[in-house]
């Protein structure tokens, strides 16, 4: 296991579509136990391949001592409405007010390839919506109204400094960027 560093907004990998797992491999299960290990380093409840630099169609998810690995997870069932505020593990020390499903089923195949279906209402379904976007690009940040983007945007450009290299490298392995162990981060 490794924590892996996280790539930040301004890495193209983000806004890039997922490729499906297809068969689940002992390689993706050690990604997957990477991606929860990072996870777990940034107190973080969710993260998706793409933060890590990958491809693959896949998500790790921890809320409330639920753990859930997801290759190809899909919405199929959504109900009512939630406001959030949320964050992002690639936007650090950024956080916005999102409109949500308030629950959700999804479906994805599971660390053995199994086939796994999921429902979650309340911060559950948020994680899963937010990290579901990661797999095709799309960060919370746009779901916002073009004023508050703006604004975040703007929290942003103060904070993109401290990674000139586009990664977030996790406490423990980052004396000189003295960073993580006192995240705020959500996801
Ligand atoms: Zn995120």
């Amino acid at each position: 296991m490794a924590i892996l560093p996280i790539s930040v907004l301004g890495q193209p990998i983000l806004r890039q579509e997922t490729v499906p797992v297809e068969v689940v491999t002992d390689e993706l299960r050690a990604l997957a136990d990477d991606m929860i290990e990072t996870m777990r380093a940034a107190e973080g409840v969710g993260l998706a391949a793409p933060q890590v630099g990958r491809t693959e169609r896949l998500a790790v998810v921890e809320v409330d001592g639920q753990l859930f690995t997801l290759f190809n997870p899909e919405i199929v069932a959504r109900q009512a409405k939630i406001k959030w505020e949320e964050g992002c593990l690639s936007i650090p020390d950024v956080y916005g007010w999102i409109e949500r499903s308030e629950y959700v089923k999804v479906r994805a195949m599971g660390r053995d390839g199994e086939p796994v279906e999921v429902e979650g209402t309340g911060l559950l379904a948020v994680c899963l919506q937010h990290e579901i976007d990661h797999l095709h690009g799309k960060l919370f940040i746009d779901h916002l109204s073009f004023l508050k983007r703006r604004a975040a945007l703007a929290v942003w450009e103060e904070e993109r400094g401290k990674y000139p290299d586009g990664l977030r490298v996790l406490a423990g392995r980052s004396e000189e960027r003295g960073e993580g162990a006192n995240s705020e981060d959500v996801k």
